[in-house]
C-alpha cells in the first residue's frame, strides 16, 4: 500500500485510491427537492463562493494527482452564471478521462448543445416522478414540463450516455418506479434509485417514514421483469441489474440497505471549497483558504490535497432513525 501523502497517486490510510471528484458549483436551485432542501434555505454569501476561475485551479490540482473523472453537480449547476466556460476549461484537462454532470434537467434545453461541445459525454439526470401535480410536490416549485423538454435536448444532442436518477419516497411515488423504467428504456436512458441520505434537516419532512429501501424497489421490478446482476463496476456506489425484457440497466445505490463505503473512490468539494472526504461525514480541508492565501501556488494546494487523504474516514454513519447529525443539505454538498 501506498503511503498517503508521499506519492502522487491520492491513497487514504485505508488502501482505497481516490480518482474521483465530485464539485458542487452552487447551493443554489430553481427547484426545493423536500428530500434535500428545507423550504427556507439560507444560501452562501456570494463572496465566500469558490469562483469559477477557484474550481478550474483545483481541478488541475487533482488532475495532476491522478483523478481522472470529475462530476459537476450543486444545487443546479446549470444555473451558475457563465458555468459554461467551467465545463470548456475543465473538458481541456488532457488528464481527465471524464468530465460529468448531475442536473434537474431544467436548463438543459438553452444549454445542451454547449455541454457537448465542451466535451461532456455523459449526464444524469434527475427525474422523480412523470405526473405532474407529484413533480410539483417532491419539487415543491418545479416544473415537469421543462424537465422533460430538458431531457428531449439532451437526447436530441446526442450524449454518450444519459442516466436517470431518481429518489424513491414511500407513498409520494413509490407507485412510479415501473413508470420510470419504461420512461428511461424507452429512451435508451439507464435508470438508478437512490435510497434518501440524511443530509441536512428538513422541517416538515420525516426521512424515516418516507424511507423506500433499495430491496423494495427491486421486489416491485421483479413482479414484472426479470433482473440479472451485471458484473460491471463503475468503483462507485452503484448495484446495477439488466432487465431482460427491455435491455434496460437499473442501478441501485444503497447506502443504508448495502453499504458500499469499502470501495469509495471519491472526494467532494462543496460550492464553499471544503474538501469533504466522506458524503456522511464532516472530514474536511478548506481548499479555498488554501487558493485564497496562496494564489497562484499549485504546490501548497496538492500539498493539502495529497494530506487530506489521512483524515478520508472509513464510511459513513448514516441512522434515519437517529437525530441528524450532519447539518449540510445535499445541495452545498453535491449528490
Ligand atoms: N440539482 C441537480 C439534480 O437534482 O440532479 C444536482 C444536485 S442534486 C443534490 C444531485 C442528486 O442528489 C439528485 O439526483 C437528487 O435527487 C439527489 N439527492 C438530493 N438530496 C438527497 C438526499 N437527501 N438523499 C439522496 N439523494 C439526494
Ligand atoms: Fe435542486 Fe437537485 Fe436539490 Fe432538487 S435535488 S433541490 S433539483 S439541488
Amino acid at each position: 500500500m501506498q503511503a498517503a501523502g508521499q506519492n502522487s497517486a491520492l491513497v487514504d490510510n485505508f488502501g482505497r485510491t481516490v480518482n474521483y471528484v465530485r464539485i458542487s458549483v452552487t447551493d443554489r436551485c430553481d427547484f426545493r427537492c423536500v428530500y434535500c432542501m428545507d423550504e427556507e434555505m439560507q444560501f452562501v454569501p456570494r463572496a465566500k463562493l469558490l469562483s469559477l476561475e477557484e474550481i478550474s485551479t483545483i481541478v488541475r490540482a487533482f488532475a495532476d494527482l491522478g483523478v481522472v473523472k470529475v462530476r459537476i453537480t450543486g444545487g443546479e449547476p446549470l444555473i451558475r452564471r457563465n458555468i459554461i466556460k467551467l465545463f470548456r476549461d475543465i473538458g481541456r484537462l488532457e488528464a481527465l478521462n471524464e468530465l460529468t454532470l448531475t442536473t434537474n434537467g431544467s436548463q438543459l434545453p438553452k444549454l445542451a448543445g454547449e455541454l457537448k461541445d465542451a466535451g461532456v459525454k455523459r449526464i444524469n439526470i434527475s427525474l422523480d416522478s412523470l405526473d405532474p401535480v407529484k413533480f410539483k410536490r417532491l419539487t415543491r416549485v418545479g416544473d415537469l414540463s421543462k424537465v422533460l423538454a430538458g431531457i428531449d435536448a439532451a437526447l436530441a444532442t446526442g450524449f454518450e450516455k444519459i442516466k436517470i436518477n431518481s429518489v424513491i419516497l414511500k407513498n409520494r411515488n413509490d407507485d412510479e418506479i415501473l413508470d420510470l423504467v419504461r420512461f428511461a428504456g424507452e429512451r435508451g436512458m439507464d435508470i438508478s434509485f437512490i435510497e434518501e441520505m440524511p443530509l441536512g434537516v428538513i422541517g416538515d419532512h420525516d426521512r424515516l417514514e418516507a424511507y423506500y429501501p433499495s430491496d423494495a424497489i427491486k421486489s416491485d421490478l421483479e413482479e414484472r421483469y426479470t433482473l440479472i446482476p451485471t458484473t460491471e463496476s463503475t468503483g462507485g456506489p452503484s448495484r446495477y441489474f439488466k432487465i431482460v425484457e427491455t435491455n434496460t440497466r437499473v442501478g441501485f445505490i444503497s447506502p443504508h440497505s448495502h453499504n458500499f463505503c469499502d470501495n469509495c473512490n471519491r472526494v467532494r468539494l462543496t460550492c464553499e471549497g471544503r474538501l469533504l472526504l466522506c458524503l456522511g461525514q464532516e472530514h474536511s480541508v478548506d481548499l479555498r483558504r488554501v487558493v485564497r492565501t496562496y494564489p497562484g501556488d499549485m504546490d501548497k494546494l496538492k500539498q493539502a490535497i495529497r494530506a487530506s487523504m489521512s483524515i478520508k474516514p472509513k464510511g459513513h454513519e448514516f441512522d434515519l432513525s437517529a437525530k441528524p447529525v450532519i447539518f449540510r443539505h445535499m445541495n452545498m454538498t453535491g449528490g
